[in-house]
């Protein structure tokens, strides 16, 4: 207890708010600081601020009595880190998962990045050379996702998720959506199917249960308020054992006899099974459009290879009420995913995806190359670094982002552990590295595979493991 001081209050200590340091005094220090002497002052001045200021609400709230003892420089560069490194850094995958979510899904190759760059000064977007007049800006990606797709017409807006609401809205929009008790997924986060279909303004009619479907559920579903029937593709998991559902043809031709749109979330859209011929039971979007569905929705950055985006493509008239649904224009791509799509979707017309796109080259590269490849780096490894174990295991790797998730790829992996370290913690350090490598932990061994990797990739490798050993 403090003594009284007669003003019926504890007697003043050193006033701990008084310990702080001033703004003025901590950019000064900052100054003198190799790192935080290349922060823009605003940069510097908004974190020396969020510091102090969560310093005086510790010290108010009796977190902290004592004048704080905070090694300021280091906490000012932790906080202008985004400043000194870019968090979209590229980094090494070594994780075997080719559409890591975490680390940006497809990789996109030389030609789609060469197309993105062209397009990021002024470039011909929304306007017709010809007379000068206002063009449509998914005009090209619609010449070119049809004859690929074999649909009537098709567009594009930024991400599957987006396309899946706009397509709830534009035939749900206060009416009834049959969606079967089978295929009410989580895709990730807040992204759950009930949930969607509420916010894009439809009632969810729930329809079946978890393991059968069968289509009378659907036909049973049908009243005058129904706005749509949607199939989505179970991503991210598979129901075994005593299972049904109705097929897409069979709902489609429900659909089709009572005049009602069927709309079918495909998810991954890997479009044809030559493609990646490994991911045996990956739905495809060829027999997708041989089914028939008013609409077909997958995303650009799945196994199509590409950047983000949300494909829709279809029947004409639904296209065509999707484009005058004023969300379209919320939901739009902007130039440059515009330009990487394009391109994505010449190289498939050309039939050069598996060379051109790293996503599906990657999927396809074949076991004996993966094998060549781990060779290489585990002997690199030993040569380097003595201190380390270095091995070849055989393993699988994963296409990642819900595609063909029981699919199991072969592949040979490089194995590395140092004694003294955890394998945990060795991967934690490979991932603060530069460049950053993010590999797989099991077994308290580090996993590094090749399938996700790049020829220049191996260096890095080394390089980082270099530093942080
Ligand atoms: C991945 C996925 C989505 C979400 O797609 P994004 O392009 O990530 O928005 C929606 N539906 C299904 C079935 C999916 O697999």
């Amino acid at each position: 207890m403090k003594a009284n001081n007669g003003t019926g209050r504890a007697a003043p200590g050193p006033n701990p708010f008084r310990a702080l340091p001033k703004i003025d005094e901590l950019l000064a220090a900052a100054g003198s600081d190799a790192a935080l002497r290349a922060v823009p002052r605003p940069v510097l001045l908004f974190a020396a601020r969020t510091i102090l200021k969560s310093e005086r609400e510790a010290i108010r709230d009796g977190k902290k009595a004592a004048p704080p003892a905070v090694d300021y420089l280091a906490a000012l560069r932790e906080a202008t880190e985004a400043f000194s490194q870019s968090s979209l850094a590229p980094v090494v995958n070594a994780t075997g998962v080719v559409l890591h979510t975490g680390l940006g899904r497809a990789p996109l190759g030389d030609r789609v990045v060469a197309a993105i760059a062209g397009a990021a000064r002024y470039c011909a977007l929304e306007i017709e050379a010809e007379s000068g007049a206002r063009g449509r800006r998914d005009q090209t990606i619609r010449q070119l996702l049809c004859p690929l797709l074999g649909v009537e017409d098709a567009t594009a807006v930024n991400n599957n998720a987006a396309a899946t609401m706009l397509a709830v809205n534009t035939f749900a929009n206060g009416r009834e959506l049959i969606i079967s008790r089978g295929e009410l997924v989580e895709i990730g986060g807040s992204y759950r199917m009930p949930a969607v279909v509420s916010r894009g303004g439809a009632r969810l009619v729930e329809v079946g249960t978890t393991n059968r479907t069968r289509i009378f559920d659907y036909e049973h579903a049908l009243t005058e308020s129904t706005g749509a029937i949607m199939k989505v593709h179970t991503s991210n998991y598979r129901i075994g054992g005593f299972t049904e559902d109705a097929s897409l043809g069979e709902i489609v031709e429900l659909g089709r006899r009572r005049g009602i749109p069927v709309i079918h979330d495909l998810g991954s859209g890997l479009l044809t099974k030559d493609l990646a011929p490994a991911l045996e039971r990956e739905p495809v979007v060829a027999d997708s459009v041989a089914a028939g569905p008013d609409l077909i929705l997958f995303s650009g950055d799945k196994l199509l290879g590409g950047p983000q985006a949300g494909i829709i493509a279809g029947r004409r008239d639904a296209v065509a009420a999707v484009r005058e649904n004023p969300m379209f224009r919320a939901m739009r791509l902007d130039k440059l995913i515009l330009a990487g799509i394009e391109e994505t979707l010449k190289i498939h017309l050309e039939g050069a995806a598996a060379r051109d796109l790293p996503a599906l080259y990657k999927l396809n590269v074949t076991k004996s190359r993966l094998e060549e490849v781990a060779t290489e780096l585990a002997r690199r490894l030993k040569h380097e670094f003595p201190a380390l174990t270095v091995d070849c295991r055989e393993t699988v790797s994963e296409a990642g982002s819900g595609s063909a998730p029981t699919t199991e790829l072969a592949t040979v992996s490089v194995v590395i552990a140092r004694s003294g370290i955890s394998a945990a913690e060795l991967a934690r350090r490979l991932r603060c590295g530069r460049p950053a490598v993010y590999a797989r932990v099991h077994d308290d061994l580090v996993w590094l595979d090749p399938r996700t990797l790049a020829p220049p990739d191996l260096d890095l490798v080394v390089r980082s493991l270099r530093a942080v050993l």
